[in-house]
């Protein structure tokens, strides 16, 4: 939904050049940030010709992507205990 806006930051396991993790773009968003659909607010009983909502988040688990190059997102929430357990000292 417009407005919005995101704050990127250049992939660290490619370099910038294209890889699977940043879906070849060379950007991580690691900031997304805007208006939330008038639907979204209807769902959750505000109504949408009263009231606007502003959303926005932010991606710690891409800066821990980048610093230690793990590359796909989903093994945070994999439940692999070997994963996990190599942050381990
Ligand atoms: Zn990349």
């Amino acid at each position: 939904m417009e407005p919005g806006f995101e704050l990127d930051i250049n992939c660290a396991i490619c370099g910038g050049s294209g890889c699977p993790t940043c879906k070849q773009s060379g950007w991580l968003e690691l900031l997304p940030c805007g208006m939330i659909h008038p639907n979204v607010l209807k769902m959750g009983g505000i109504d949408p010709e009263k009231y606007t909502g502003f959303a926005f988040g932010l991606g710690l688990t891409r800066l821990a992507m980048m610093k230690y190059n793990i590359k796909d997102i989903r093994l945070f929430n994999s439940g692999n205990l070997k994963q996990l357990r190599q942050f381990v000292k």
